[in-house]
């Protein structure tokens, strides 16, 4: 029996030994040395190349490195009919809940507006309003947006959250459904965009949307790039309607050279850095979810293929 490994970083030596200390008997392989394919029964993974996973006759379920599953459905031959695991992780959770906060403080200090009059050598004071009458709205109110909610809420932000059914966090407001988004729009000073990639939210983050949040409202993606269309961003914050905007995420990463966002004055770029889950973490889950799959049971983290997240 083998598992067969995928991920951009190379720490093949450490994920063979950590898969082993759970799964002693578990043979690890290293994409591109698949070996023979009939040998692969569970896949770890993050954006395998297309065709790869439907090339295995045997695989029985397939792990992914991280919270979003949407790598696996881009790929036009994936067999859907596997079972899907993803990562739900407290500390997951904790680094997504620090970047959200790190950058809804950022807006709500507008520290974009002192960073330019820095460079200008300006002083000009603009004073934000208490936290409590600071609206924040968070799309997607799943394991990443309830823990970024919980945490704006210690330092006391007026906080809502939209997703597909309605959610009870305490001292969150909850709006849920197509019918509800508007009205969440339109309470929303700073939006931070935490849904997973579907049919359904790409390109969610759109002139039509922007145009709901009141003027001078800033968002901040650490979504998926995909959600966004950049260019109605640009229109937005060269409009003056959005005051600006953080980018986490990105429809070609890394984000090209010539993408006109770098040097947008209203633009903060991280490189896809908002969380990543811990390995240890990873390869103690995807243990678990091995032997949960050897006796038939449901993997923990299994992902809904209807929904796609
Ligand atoms: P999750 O637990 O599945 O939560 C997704 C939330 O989005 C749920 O509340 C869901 O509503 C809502 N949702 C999905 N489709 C919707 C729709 N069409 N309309 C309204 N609401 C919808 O996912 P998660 O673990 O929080 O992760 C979210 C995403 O964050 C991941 O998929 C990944 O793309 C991204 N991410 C980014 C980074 C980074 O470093 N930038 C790191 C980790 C994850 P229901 O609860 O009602 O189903």
């Amino acid at each position: 029996m083998a598992l067969l490994f995928h991920s951009k970083i190379k720490r093949d030596d450490w994920w063979r030994a950590e898969l082993k200390k759970h799964v002693p008997d578990l043979e690890v392989r290293f994409y591109p040395d698949i070996g023979n394919p009939d040998d692969i029964e569970f896949a770890l993974c993050f954006a395998m190349p297309h065709g790869v996973l439907a090339s295995l006759p045997n695989l029985k379920a397939v792990f992914s490195l991280g919270a979003g599953v949407d790598h696996f459905f881009e790929d036009p031959e994936f067999p859907r009919h596997l079972p899907i695991a993803r990562v739900i992780d407290e500390e997951l959770t904790d680094r997504m809940s620090e970047y959200v906060l790190q950058h809804v403080l950022n807006h709500h200090r507008y520290q974009h507006r002192y960073d330019q009059q820095q460079r200008e050598h300006i002083w000009k004071e603009k004073h934000a309003p208490a936290a409590r009458n600071r609206k924040v709205g968070i799309l997607g109110l799943g394991a990443l947006g309830t823990g970024a909610a919980l945490t704006l809420k210690m330092m006391n932000f007026d906080v809502a959250g939209w997703s597909r059914s309605k959610k009870e966090v305490k001292g969150v407001e909850s709006f849920a459904g197509p019918d509800e988004l508007d009205a969440f729009l339109a309470r929303t000073e700073i939006l931070i965009c935490l849904l997973p990639l579907t049919e359904e939210t790409t390109g969610v983050l759109s002139r039509d949307l922007f145009a709901k949040l009141p003027e001078g409202a800033a968002i901040i993606n650490p979504g998926r790039g995909p959600q966004l269309v950049e260019q109605d961003l640009v229109d937005a914050l060269d409009s003056g309607h959005l005051s600006a905007a953080t980018l986490d995420v990105f429809h070609t990463e890394p984000l090209p050279k010539e993408n006109p966002l770098w040097a947008h004055p209203k633009v903060r770029i991280t490189p896809h850095v908002a969380s990543i889950a811990a390995p240890d973490r990873v390869a103690a889950l995807a243990a678990e979810n091995i032997l949960r799959a050897r006796s038939g049971e449901i993997l923990l983290n299994q992902v809904d293929p209807d929904k796609g997240y």
